[in-house]
């Protein structure tokens, strides 16, 4: 093994130029800690799955107040801020599940019960919705939800990045602790940084760079390809006009109008668990295409519409489908952020906030705390629980010292 020089020794590393690198690099410079080196595999930031620009975010509903549901409450309310320069649109509709028996009074009540409030959530018939979304397709309305261009916030802050900060074309193979450091290794085995933290950032190839240092993490790869369609103004899909983006078994923004009076339409997106192939499927076209069909009334011809682009990328997911953010319990110095899944605006933002009050508050202590993941008095204040923060950590996968039990949360 070689030894460091001055010029590798850094006071953060960060593995994975996409949105939760991002995210990191952000909370470092918050804490100016800015002697960080970024890596990453690809020739520019963004090439991963967050090269996605219509990535939309809303708050989950669920029948209950799960802990996916409490998280997505309190990560959306920080999208909104953290993202606020890349936020689009005008709200989303989340279209009932089942439209027939949509109990708009039971519906509001369990809304309420979960902390909404009728400012935030409306939930809206058919003809209310047709008003004031363009559709008549019941469910709930989320005025402040919205789409963000993940690739724009990443280059963006890149940008700003000087080339001492930055080593891209290079993928990391190995991770290694010594000497109260990480020693960071491409695939010859030489070094390209050293530094007291590390974070692993890079998707899913966060589970083999766990797994050099003996953590095993239980993800997995989901592939997922957004169609971008287009159609002629006469046909019968120029009919029905989102003038918000729907989300339901599919999602889709509002069509966009050309110069030519066609329209261009984002689509998404198929979920094909354990598939990694990055090639464009005409089969996933033909799914995302029949599922907006489906949530639309099957009213529109399917072949008045075609496929002319493809967005296609590969979410890495937990097996208990959360994020997973945080400092590694008895691995002083290592910190994740993987795993957020069909959820990246409102995780990735959420993470930020909260490893900009983690970092100050070692920074104060002069330690690593890598038993808890401090939070801060403002995000404890909304709703932000000692058990949510646990339901994020990487320890709940970590059974004491031996990694060969996971211990998975209930929820
Ligand atoms: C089709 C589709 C639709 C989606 N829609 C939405 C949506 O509507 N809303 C939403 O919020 N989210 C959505 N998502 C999810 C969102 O895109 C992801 O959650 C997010 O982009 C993940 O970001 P990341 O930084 O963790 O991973 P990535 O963006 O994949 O970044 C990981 C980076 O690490 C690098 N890397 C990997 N291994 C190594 C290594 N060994 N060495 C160096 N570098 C390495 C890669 O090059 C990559 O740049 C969607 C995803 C897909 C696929």
């Amino acid at each position: 093994m070689n030894m460091p020089t001055p010029s590798q020794t850094y006071e953060a590393i960060v593995i994975g130029g996409g949105i939760a690198g991002t995210a990191i690099i952000k909370s470092l410079k918050n804490n100016n800690l800015n002697n960080f080196l970024v890596i990453d595999s690809g020739n520019l930031p963004a090439q991963g799955t967050s090269g996605h620009d219509g990535a939309l975010c809303h708050p989950y509903i669920g029948r209950g107040a799960s802990r996916l549901q409490r998280l997505s409450m309190i990560a959306f309310n920080e999208a909104k801020q953290v993202w606020a320069n890349y936020w689009s649109g005008c709200g989303v509709l989340h279209l009932a599940r089942n439209a027939e028996n949509h109990d708009k009074n039971l519906m509001s009540e369990r809304l309420l019960t979960q902390g909404f409030s009728f400012q935030n959530a409306q939930v809206v018939s058919a003809d209310e919705a047709r008003i004031l979304c363009g559709v008549p397709l019941a469910g709930t309305f989320f005025p402040e939800g919205g789409w963000v261009d993940l690739k724009q916030i990443c280059r963006d802050l890149f940008s700003e990045l000087s080339d001492q900060q930055v080593r891209m074309s290079s993928t990391v193979a190995k991770i290694a602790y010594r000497d109260k450091h990480w020693f960071v290794y491409d695939k010859a085995q030489k070094l390209l940084g050293v530094a007291p933290r590390l974070f692993l950032a890079s998707g899913l190839g966060v589970k083999s760079l766990a797994a050099s240092t003996a953590i095993d993490l239980p993800l997995k790869p989901v592939r997922g390809q957004l169609s971008t369609f287009k159609y002629k103004k006469e046909s019968s899909w120029a009919k029905s006009r989102p003038s918000v983006a729907l989300s339901g078994k599919a999602y889709c923004l509002p069509p966009v109008e050309l110069k030519d009076g066609s329209y261009r339409w984002m689509v998404g997106s198929s979920y094909d668990e354990n598939e990694e192939d990055l090639n464009v499927w005409q089969k996933s076209h033909e799914e995302n295409l029949s599922l907006i069909q489906e949530m639309l009334g099957n009213e529109c011809d399917p072949l008045e519409i075609e496929p002319v682009d493809a967005f296609v990328g590969i979410r890495c997911v937990a097996n208990d489908r959360l994020p997973i953010m945080g400092p590694v319990r008895g691995y002083p110095g290592l910190y994740i952020l993987t795993s957020l899944g069909s959820r990246g605006v409102m995780w990735s933002a959420l993470a930020h906030q909260m490893f900009t009050e983690h970092l100050a508050e070692e920074m104060r202590h002069s330690a690593f705390l890598d038993a808890r993941f401090f939070a801060g008095a403002r995000l404890a204040g909304l709703g932000l629980s000692d058990d949510l923060v646990s339901a994020l950590l990487p320890a709940r996968f970590l059974a004491g010292a031996s990694n060969s039990k996971p211990i998975l949360p209930s929820a």
